[in-house]
């Protein structure tokens, strides 16, 4: 059998040394064609090695190197190594680089509507975010949105819901806002700011540096795995949730239009694929490391924790309800856009309260004295 099949292969191979074809449907070698290989460069927003979203442009960089056998080379920078982390969007959308690494709320002096892509103030969690993107219609508008920049997104991990910040006094009304100077993005700022606060948004890197020389009074960044990576407990007394400003951030991944469109259709997807699993997987992440480093943050460095009082949390919302409706212009994709995300917020809301909250309660009954 085995020197049969041997044959059979030298034949094939002959006969395709000849460079004639035998006539064989099939016996002929396939003319070999050394595969076209693509380098591209991917900026941050991010600090290079942050934990989570520091690293996963790295991981889909990873990935999508093997899954290709290197034809798909990225080369990853951190922000500010090649172009300023405030700077991605632009640099991608100029074809100066491939690709970026960011959220869409970044660019809203650019595009009010984007922020919708990130995160909305008592807007939708991360699952449900998942839900609006890719089974909502919320993924083609998107599309639409960034192809007039010429770029194509794709959604690149969510946070899971954040915290609502550090702070060094106490918040127990609003009246303890005003005339504070905060680090928020997004429209979280911009509702900070109605409610009497000052907004300013700065790429993480620079946050624990402006916190400690007193550029700002206080600050919003992720969540206990990422703020204590910055060590923001050093230069912050009161760590305030919950995190109203951004229930389920989404990052995004942009790609070049005509990066994307030159790369052959296998790539297209295998770049797709690596991105969609780290949307997934740094979920999971934060999911596992966020209570441990809370631990951590209460227990070893003496970080004082604290419930946005009710009275505060709901005139944010009332805030909020007015801020988001307010970004809404005459554009009809703008429009469209928040049209489509509110629907699903509504619809979306009407089973959260018999399934995820209504089983959170049930959970909360039981938890005390229940422990395994
Ligand atoms: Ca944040």
């Amino acid at each position: 059998m085995k020197i049969k099949y041997l044959l059979i292969i030298s034949m094939m191979v002959l006969s395709g040394c000849g460079g004639t074809d035998s006539g064989v449907p099939g016996a002929s070698t396939p003319e070999i064609i050394p595969a076209q290989t693509y380098s591209w460069r991917m900026v941050t927003t991010w600090p290079k090695n942050l934990p989570g979203m520091g690293v996963a442009p790295e991981t889909i960089a990873n990935m999508v190197r093997k899954m290709s056998n290197g034809r798909l080379d990225i080369k990853v920078y951190g922000a500010g190594e090649i172009v300023p982390a405030l700077e991605v969007f632009e640099a991608v959308s100029r074809g100066a680089v491939q690709m970026g690494h960011g959220a869409a709320y970044y660019w809203k002096g650019k595009i009010p509507i984007a922020q919708f892509f990130t995160a909305v103030p008592f807007g939708l969690t991360a699952q449900e975010m998942n839900g609006w993107l890719f089974h909502g219609g919320g993924m083609e508008l998107w599309r639409e949105l960034y192809a007039r920049y010429n770029l194509v997104p794709i959604a690149a991990g969510n946070t899971g819901v954040q915290m609502a910040g550090w702070f060094n006094k106490e918040i127990k009304s609003l009246e303890d806002i005003k005339g504070m100077k905060m680090r928020i993005p997004g429209l979280g700022g911009e509702v900070f700011e109605k409610a009497g606060g000052t907004a300013v948004n700065l790429p993480g890197g620079e946050i624990f540096t402006s916190l400690q020389t007193g550029v700002i009074d206080a600050t919003e960044w992720v969540g206990p795995y990422n703020d204590l990576a910055f060590g923001l407990h050093q230069v912050a007394k009161y760590y305030y949730y919950p995190g109203w400003q951004e229930p389920g951030p989404t990052l995004e991944a942009i790609v070049n239009k005509e990066a994307y469109d030159s790369l052959p259709e296998d790539l297209r997807e295998i770049l797709r694929a690596a991105v969609l699993t780290v949307n997934n997987d740094l979920l999971a992440e934060y999911t596992a490391r966020n209570n441990a480093a809370l631990r951590e943050l209460v227990n070893v460095h003496g970080v004082e924790l604290r419930k946005l009082p009710d009275d505060v949390i709901k005139e944010l919302g009332k805030i909020s309800m007015r801020v988001t409706a307010s970004i809404v212009d005459e554009d009809p994709l703008s429009q469209k856009i928040f049209k489509s995300y509110t629907q699903y917020r509504r619809n979306v809301i009407a089973y959260e309260r018999v399934s995820e909250r209504a089983y959170s309660d049930a959970r909360a009954l039981v938890e005390d004295g229940n422990q395994w």
